[in-house]
């Protein structure tokens, strides 16, 4: 059977749902940033206008608005965004259930042997991308192929709001003149080394011997000599068998330096909430944290240490993080940005109980007082219950500091 994938990538995906919840800013340059105080937020997602002007994702709020001198700056809204991801997902799952996600804003379709219902590829893509468009306000650039690293090329080549066909038939014309970075799985790393051999574009990589790649790159080499020759058999994954993601992370540049370890204390207890509330949406458990400190001089210390048993509950993550912070981390210098990041991550239902001698009673009773709190926060919203370290004024941007001498957080 004839292989039909596509790639469906929402267009400035961030900015977009920001100009779908405040119309008013439809058609206006917008760039959804870190926080605006802060002079090291940066941009996460611009609006088409902002994008035409220069503005691009990782400048500095600073950089942006000095290429874009009405740019609207608005904060991020990552529940908004997973809903609306989800939203879409829906429209897709009406031709197949063959969904991968690639974040947030991109999947692969399967739709396969669907083609005689409802039209070829391109019938089919154009249908989804007027659907999401009617349905959502929000926009999609689609690449239908036969393969799924042509089809995300096929997604890149023509945006916002387009479609584009690489077959067996066009694809040394399509593909073959463009840089070997912009196939996926083209790292920085692996593009010098090309580059260093002269082989530039993916056309290049196409009539290099494979063997000879596979010398310079090892068996990724192959890989890539077989994508760029349209050989990816890889198959999409079913839209439940969800791949785990590498790492769950909330971290937070302050408004002012952190003074003490006391005042970083506060923020890694928020932070480790953010992180469990995450996990639990995403079904995961976490067998590691890591904890990142950025120094004022922007130098970044990290560490990391087991959790006793896999786990999503944020007094758990929190007590890992602040081990780290107090026992690991030596003072030196005021800090300037914290980040909480579990990994090794394990499916809930996957989840087998490891350690026998782990206190499971506390670890339930944990576990009940950490599913009550989410349950409130999830009715009443996430401000309505916090934890009472927060009473003491962190430096979160929500609130400047107003306490000097603080009491040891309590979780
Ligand atoms: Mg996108």
């Amino acid at each position: 059977m004839k292989r039909i994938i596509l790639h469906c990538d929402l267009n400035n995906f961030y900015a977009s749902v920001e100009c779908v919840k405040n119309p008013q800013l439809k058609g206006k340059c917008v760039a959804v940033c870190g926080s605006e105080d802060d002079r090291h937020g940066i941009v996460l997602a611009k609006s088409q206008p902002a994008k035409m002007l220069g503005v691009k994702t990782g400048d500095t709020i600073l950089e942006a608005r000095r290429k874009c001198g009405n740019l609207i700056v608005v904060r991020p809204d990552f529940d908004t965004y997973y809903d609306y991801s989800e939203k879409v997902k829906s429209i897709y799952s009406r031709y197949t259930d063959l969904i991968e996600s690639f974040g947030m804003d991109e999947c692969w379709l399967d739709i396969s042997g669907n083609e005689n219902l409802s039209g070829d590829g391109l019938a089919i893509a154009e249908e989804i991308r007027n659907s999401v468009r009617e349905e959502t306000g929000l926009t999609i650039s689609v690449g239908v192929s036969f393969n799924k690293v042509f089809a995300k090329l096929g997604s890149d080549m023509k945006k916002p709001d387009a479609t584009t066909v690489i077959s067996k038939e066009n694809y040394k014309d399509k593909v073959w003149c463009l840089n070997a970075n912009e196939m996926i799985f083209v790292g920085r790393r692996t593009f010098k080394t090309l580059q260093k051999y002269g082989i530039i574009t993916i056309g290049d990589i196409a009539r290099t011997q494979p063997d000879f790649l596979k010398k310079i790159l090892g068996k990724n080499g192959f890989d890539l000599w077989a994508y760029a020759n349209g050989l990816d058999f890889s198959p999409v994954s079913h839209i439940d068998s969800k791949p785990i993601p590498q790492s769950i992370s909330r971290g937070i540049t302050c408004m002012e330096s952190l003074l003490s370890v006391y005042e970083a204390e506060r923020v890694v207890a928020e932070l480790s909430v953010k992180v469990s509330k995450n996990l639990r949406r995403e079904h995961l458990l976490a067998t590691g944290v890591q904890l990142a400190i950025k120094e004022d001089n922007l130098t970044v210390q990290q560490y990391s240490d087991n959790l006793e048993f896999p786990t999503h509950n944020a007094k758990e993550i929190y007590e890992v993080s602040q081990k780290l912070l107090f026992q690991k981390h030596i003072w030196k210098r005021n800090i300037r940005a914290l980040t909480v990041r579990t990994y090794n991550l394990v499916k809930e239902e996957n989840y087998q109980q490891l350690h026998i001698d782990f206190d499971i009673d506390t670890h339930e009773k944990v576990c009940v007082v950490d599913n009550t709190l989410n349950g409130i926060r999830k009715k009443l919203g996430n401000d309505k219950i916090f934890n009472g370290c927060r009473l003491y004024g962190t430096k979160m941007p929500t609130g400047k500091s107003e306490h000097s001498s603080l009491p040891p957080a309590s979780f």
